[in-house]
């Protein structure tokens, strides 16, 4: 019920989708000009391996052994059949899931935070920042910072700041600096967008400092392969031929990408991202260029955006509060190739729930999202008496969303 790949069968390359994409990729656009950036735009910004890489259209590109080395703390993640869900849903699918949740920080986001850490340290960075939403991105930042020995620094938005102290207390642990944002006003709940403001407006004024983004760019969506190419080596040694379709959850992008890029190329796969309704970025975004912060610093990016003013309300999946998505899986959106779901937070959590009390781990509420679609992939399958093979990221666990569960259990969760 259990595939596990030995440490030494962490993929070597990452799978880079933009040659298989139908459509070609639109590129970013100078906020000021509105001509494309160019690789001296983003210089200031980040490392020139990471540029390349967010520009490259090499269909492989390889992952460096000091980024293997540190990867192979955790990885590769168990493949595990959720057998016990799937009888306690009477369901003929066979249901997957990744396991990303046993990571140090406990998410996918180690991932793309171990490799971004590794090229600025190569290229003389000192420093890091950025921004984090409930701290997932942060807490991985942070870990990723402590092993390639650089300062890292973390605007956390405000609400999550002074709600959730724990993942503020393992960004500390592992040597991180964490203030709440937005920085100039104190009164604010703060969003993302605003928190990413922040963090570039630190980065850019500084010689010794570089920017992270946890999700979104491409380069980020990259370094997630792994998970999908893991996974695909996995369900062979678990006799599946491909699945039927593959499940994530979706924010920025990277986790969902993460699984489903790699299957990109394999006709037959339905790939379906989750999303929540207060934050409809694939389901009811428009698709333009906007900003990827709040207050329009960054280049102009080409993806479905809900405007980079919205606000999201306070839900408890912080990781999927973000006003736009990635250009890939938007431009795989608009082409087709991916399907996009949305779901209130109380179905969400009813589906965590069964999933705790059957196969036991307690889910991340983003995580909960790529549960409640599998719910109904699964529920599907047992309306047509049709066999299924489900794949889901397991993209990380609920330890610190306790106060969620809380909320759902005892009635207070607001849809
Ligand atoms: C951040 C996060 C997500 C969403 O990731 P994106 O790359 O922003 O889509 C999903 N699950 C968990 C556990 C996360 O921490």
């Amino acid at each position: 019920m259990r595939w596990n790949l030995a440490v030494d069968r962490v993929p070597e390359a990452w799978f880079n989708v933009v040659p298989h994409l139908p459509e070609p990729l639109q590129p970013p656009l100078h906020p000021a000009t509105n001509e494309p950036v160019g690789p001296d735009d983003l210089a200031p910004l980040f490392p020139m391996g990471l540029i390349a890489q967010e520009v490259t259209a090499e269909p492989w590109v390889d992952v460096p052994g000091e980024v293997l080395d540190v990867l192979r703390l955790w990885r590769p993640t168990p493949l595990v059949r959720a057998t016990r869900f799937e009888q306690a849903l009477g369901t003929p699918a066979r249901i997957y899931f990744k396991d990303e949740s046993v990571s140090p920080a406990g998410s996918h986001k180690p991932n793309t935070a171990v490799a971004q850490a590794y090229y600025n340290k190569q290229e003389g960075t000192k420093r890091l920042t950025t921004e984090t939403g409930a701290g997932q991105w942060g807490s991985a930042l942070s870990f990723a910072s402590a092993v390639f020995d650089l300062e890292c620094m973390v605007y956390m938005v405000r609400a999550s700041y002074e709600q959730k102290p724990y993942r503020r207390v393992m960004i500390e642990t592992w040597g991180g600096q964490v203030v709440p944002s937005p920085v100039d006003d104190p009164a604010h709940p703060g969003s993302l967008g605003f928190a990413i403001s922040d963090a570039v407006r630190d980065a850019a004024s500084r010689g010794d400092s570089h920017y992270s983004l946890g999700s979104v760019l491409n380069h980020v969506l990259l370094h997630q392969t792994v998970i999908g190419l893991e996974a695909k080596e996995q369900l062979a040694l678990a006799g599946e031929q491909r699945p039927d379709v593959v499940i994530g959850s979706c924010g920025g992008g990277s986790n969902f990408a993460g699984i489903a890029l790699p299957f990109v190329p394999d006709t037959g796969v339905r790939l379906v991202a989750s999303e929540p309704v207060s934050c409809p970025t694939l389901t009811e975004g428009r698709f333009e260029y906007d900003f990827g912060d709040s207050v329009g610093m960054t280049p102009l990016l080409p993806m479905y955006t809900l405007g980079h003013d919205f606000v999201p309300p306070p839900i408890h999946a912080g990781g999927l509060r973000y006003h736009g998505d990635a250009p890939i899986i938007c431009n795989l959106v608009r082409s087709g190739r991916i399907e996009a779901v949305a779901y209130p937070q109380g179905k969400v959590f009813e589906a965590t729930v069964q999933f705790a009390r059957t196969q036991g781990t307690i889910a991340a509420p983003e995580t909960g999202h790529a549960i409640v679609a599998v719910v109904d992939e699964a529920l599907a399958a047992k309306e047509e008496g049709a066999e299924r093979v489900i794949l889901f990221s397991y993209s990380g666990h609920g330890l610190l969303d306790l106060g969620a569960y809380d909320a759902y259990l005892h009635g207070h969760l607001t849809d």
